[in-house]
């Protein structure tokens, strides 16, 4: 068993901020980084609007912000968590596929993943076809005709960054009316590459080993139309990732946890930040901001826990 101050659990910009401020308050933090390191941030293509960086690749900012938190000492385990025993208080047990660790305090900052659709052909199709992420596959449709489908910033952003490499980019929105921000929307619609088709969904995926057409609906006729192409992009938003604190903390009906103004969750000494706990931002700027908050949180936390024991004795 593995003892240790403060254990984060991901590392997107919560976790990775909680890092660097926990690393320098001297909490010797150890981040688990989990099944992607950096989280959302770290499969987005431009970053735009994260304060100091104009423009930045998702990956450029990830390893800095993991850089400059192991600068002041953080530690990374590139392992998973599968099993957090929280509910008896600290010492914490958490564990991972390698490990099993004791922590005094513990930070969750697990994110969220992507929506799928749930149409026949989605889930056998993915890696064929079909996809969440523009900057992992985007390069292996040079030249291709895609679909991305939602009508929010991410399936803007991803849809402008799929036209360097796609002939065609057919946006499919479920809606009359975009839901992403003026900045994306005025250049999406501005690209010659990118189709906008509205109030449509998709109802089937199909193809033989690999997606080679789509059934769409129009939501407002009912009228069923099968299309040619060779991607479906999905960008319809994202779930919490709080399948393994189910019973032990507090969450609301979608599963984001439940925190007090210093981040903490429902068992004290056990603290979240980022879009675990955030249905409303979802923004990497929050998300880092909220990290800062649970590392200051921490820190005072473990302070108090500190001179209860020194009173007691
Ligand atoms: P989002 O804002 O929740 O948008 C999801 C989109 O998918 C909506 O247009 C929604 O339609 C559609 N949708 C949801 N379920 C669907 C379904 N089952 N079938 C078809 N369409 C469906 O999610 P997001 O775009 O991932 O953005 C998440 C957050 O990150 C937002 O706060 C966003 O501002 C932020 N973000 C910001 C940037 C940036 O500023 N550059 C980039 C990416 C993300 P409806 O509109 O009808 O609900």
């Amino acid at each position: 068993m593995q003892k240790e101050k403060l254990i984060i659990i991901g590392s997107g910009p919560a976790g990775l901020t909680a890092a660097l401020y926990a690393a320098r308050a001297n909490l010797n933090p150890l981040v688990i980084a989990g099944e992607q390191l950096g989280g959302q941030i770290a499969i987005t293509s431009d970053v735009e609007n994260f304060p100091g960086f104009d423009n930045i690749l998702g990956p450029d900012l990830t390893e800095k912000m993991k850089a400059q938190a192991e600068k002041f000492g953080a530690r990374l385990e590139y392992d998973v968590v599968i099993e957090a025993n929280l509910a008896q208080g600290a010492p914490f047990r958490l564990k991972t596929y390698s490990n099993e660790y004791e922590a005094e305090a513990v930070i969750i900052t697990t994110g969220a993943s992507a929506k799928r659709l749930g149409i026949p052909g989605e889930n056998e199709m993915i890696g064929k076809g079909v996809s969440y992420c523009a900057t992992c596959d985007g390069f292996f449709f040079k030249n291709k005709d895609v679909l991305v489908v939602g009508g929010g910033d991410s399936a803007l952003q991803e849809a402008l960054f799929l036209t360097k490499y796609a002939n065609r980019v057919r946006v499919v929105h479920r809606r009359d009316e975009l839901r992403a921000g003026e900045i994306l929307k005025t250049r999406a619609l501005a690209n010659d590459k990118i189709q906008f088709v509205y109030n449509t969904v998709l109802d089937t995926i199909e193809g033989e080993g690999k997606v080679q057409r789509v059934r769409a609906r129009s939501v407002t006729s009912g009228n069923v139309e099968t299309w040619e192409t060779d991607g479906v992009f999905v960008f319809i938003g994202h779930f919490p990732n709080s399948d393994l604190f189910k019973g032990q903390l507090a969450m609301d009906e979608q599963g984001f946890l439940i925190v007090d103004k210093y981040m903490q969750t429902s068992i004290p000494g056990v603290f979240a930040a980022g879009e675990i706990m955030d249905p409303i931002y979802k923004q990497a700027i929050s998300s880092a901001g909220q990290g800062c908050q649970a590392a200051i949180s921490v820190e005072r936390y473990l302070e108090a826990q500190h001179d209860r024991a020194l009173a007691k004795a």
